[in-house]
């Protein structure tokens, strides 16, 4: 028997993502990032994306960074997330590049970077509205005037991210507004810029609808390539594989059980109050797997199943119609939250699929077509 709670990896799938990504933004000259922090960086996705052209890999995380890097991959490894000072001798280290706001962080990495005799790149992180990492862009010249006398680093790119913070949407003016600053920035301090990065997934309908992508060369991608999904508005992108992951646990205990908890009710182990709907009698399948594992809000059972609740190592299901037993599997899609937290989870097995199968593709048009129904998306959303 296959071993659980596991997450299952279609690697045709996420290569057909990847592919189809690549050739889209390629034919608007942007080159695709590919961002492997929601599957904690693994070596057969990471593999699976460098086999698809994609010549960049980013992490969040410098040990994720470490880990690439030691395997030696053919791909450039960038640190998505500022560096902390603390890390700064690892980053020069393992990292071909990282994206930087902090002129205090950028000496440091200078002066470790001639310490090992190299040079290290940076993309300058810039602020568009998210209120995220970034910095003002009335403060960009000033900044750039005392990196440029740094003798360990190369302003290799600079950067923006939307989205993430506050939800700020790449619009079209806004995207505009960065390419203007940018060419202006790149003509003043005469800098030949190899990235221009202009943001993550929540960019595909903008990079779909522009006419013109201006100075952007770079867009950094996870969530589209793994899911299939722009982040904007959380839409599928239909020639993309929606199921590339699912989550898969076992059933512990299957039993036709009131609705309604009986007894005194107070608080449960994670402090919440609950209550319940009188639904008289129902079956009630617990899973072997809970929030220490994956998380529960952004799971949805792929048959027509109800999650009720969830503690650290049990999920409750209402399986309606359906009678489980010990041993049975129950299947779920994830989101983004869901995937990385599987993912980054050591009681969650990993498993590879690498094929296409024709039942498989079957499935896919049949959850498509559930995805669209309203009520299925917003309890995919409500994470
Ligand atoms: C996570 C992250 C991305 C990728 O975001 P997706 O929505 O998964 O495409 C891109 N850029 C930065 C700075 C990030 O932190």
């Amino acid at each position: 028997m296959v071993l659980s709670p596991r997450v299952e990896i279609n690697l045709e799938k996420i290569r057909h993502n990847a592919r189809t990504l690549r050739d889209l933004y390629g034919r608007k000259g942007i080159e695709i990032t590919g961002v492997v922090k929601g599957v904690a960086a693994d070596f057969k996705v990471a593999n699976t994306l460098i086999e698809s052209g994609i010549a960049s890999l980013a992490d969040s995380k410098i040990t994720n960074i470490e880990k690439l890097k030691k395997a030696n991959l053919k791909a450039s490894l960038l640190l998505l997330r500022s560096p902390a000072m603390s890390e700064v001798e690892k980053v020069v280290t393992y990292a071909d590049i990282s994206v930087n706001t902090e002129l205090d962080v950028i000496r440091a990495l200078s002066e470790e970077a001639i310490r090992q005799k190299k040079k290290h790149k940076i993309i300058i992180m810039v602020e568009m509205g998210d209120l995220r990492e970034g910095i003002l862009l009335k403060d960009v010249p000033h900044l750039l005037r005392e990196v440029l006398k740094y003798p360990g680093i190369e302003i290799a790119g600079i950067g923006t991210n939307f989205a993430c913070f506050a939800g700020v949407m790449p619009t079209e003016q806004k995207m505009r507004e960065f390419s203007h600053f940018v060419t202006n920035i790149q003509k003043t301090f005469s800098l030949d810029l190899s990235y221009i990065s202009g943001g993550n997934s929540a960019n595909h309908n903008w990079l779909i609808n522009t006419k013109n992508v201006g100075a952007v060369n770079n867009i950094r991608l996870g969530e589209s390539i793994f899911l299939g999904r722009e982040t904007a508005d959380n839409d599928i992108i239909p020639s993309l594989y929606q199921d590339a992951f699912y989550f898969i646990a076992e059933v512990i205990e299957s039993k036709i059980k009131p609705s309604v908890p009986f007894g005194n009710v107070g608080r449960n182990a994670f402090g919440e109050s609950v209550s319940f709907e009188n639904r008289g009698n129902m079956r009630r399948a617990i899973v072997g797997a809970g929030r220490q594992d994956v998380l529960v809000s952004g799971l949805v059972p792929v048959q027509p199943f109800e999650i009720i609740g969830s503690s650290s190592d049990h999920i409750i299901i209402d399986t309606k119609n359906t009678a489980l037993k010990p041993g049975d599997e129950v299947r779920f899609s994830l989101n983004y939250g869901a995937m990385l937290s599987s993912m980054t989870s050591p009681y969650v097995y990993k498993t590879y699929i690498n094929s296409l199968s024709k039942i498989r593709q079957k499935e896919f048009h049949k959850k498509q077509f559930l995805f669209n129904k309203p009520v299925q998306k917003s309890s995919y959303l409500s994470s």
